[in-house]
């Protein structure tokens, strides 16, 4: 885990001092004679856009990028709880990452989700989406369909569906699901994207389906 993110990287640290803790407790135990908890799986998050990549700008002058990449980190600081899942993060800063750089990061990820929100022109526009690539597998449709039904059910979204778009995403050849959690430019949802309290909810939300499907 890279820390290299000001705001975060206290956090990052604390985070990164845990999985070496968790590691070595491992170790011990091995050398112990005792069996260790089964493996964990790896999901890579990816915080969508990044550095000039500033992703849709929306109200009070929120941005994308920075919102999907605090989520992403609540995400990997909420994942500490889990007996299952272990998170990687595509970037843990405002880096623009080209797709390419995305992939190799997530590499040895059994899943990947990458983290967007949505724009419109009307501020009426609201509701969660998730999206996956052209053809996918019926496992990617599955897990697409399981996030998004559980993120309405917390959030209370309007549910917008999993629909298809010719994404990156289809050079992974592990489950690979867009998220958009929310339109910045709906003054409510905008709001509420930007309290932790409702990125813990998300956080919570997309971990708990994860545990479920793998
Ligand atoms: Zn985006």
């Amino acid at each position: 885990m890279l820390c290299y993110n000001k705001p975060y990287e206290v956090i990052c640290q604390a985070m990164r001092a845990i999985w070496v803790g968790l590691g070595l407790a491992g170790v011990l135990l091995s050398a112990a004679g005792i069996s260790q908890p089964r493996s964990f799986i790896i999901v890579a998050i990816d915080a969508g856009h990044g550095g000039d990549d500033t992703g849709g700008i929306g109200i009070d002058n929120l941005i994308e990028k920075d919102i999907v990449l605090q989520i992403a980190h609540v995400i990997a600081i909420e994942s500490v709880n889990s007996p299952k899942i272990k998170i990687v993060l595509t970037r843990s800063a405002d880096q623009y990452l080209a797709p390419g750089e995305r992939l190799a990061r997530a590499r040895g990820a059994q899943a990947f989700l990458s983290l967007h929100l949505n724009f419109s022109h009307d501020p009426r526009v609201r509701g969660i989406a998730a999206f996956v690539p052209t053809n996918a597998p019926q496992r990617t449709r599955a897990l697409a369909d399981a996030l998004r039904a559980h993120l309405i059910s917390v959030t209370k979204a309007p549910d917008l569906g999993t629909q298809t778009a010719p994404l990156w995403l289809r050079r992974l050849n592990i489950p690979a699901v867009q998220l958009s959690l929310g339109f910045i430019t709906n003054p409510e949802e905008a709001r509420k994207l930007a309290q932790l309290a409702h990125q813990k909810r998300i956080a919570q939300a997309i971990l708990a389906v994860l545990e479920e499907s793998f």
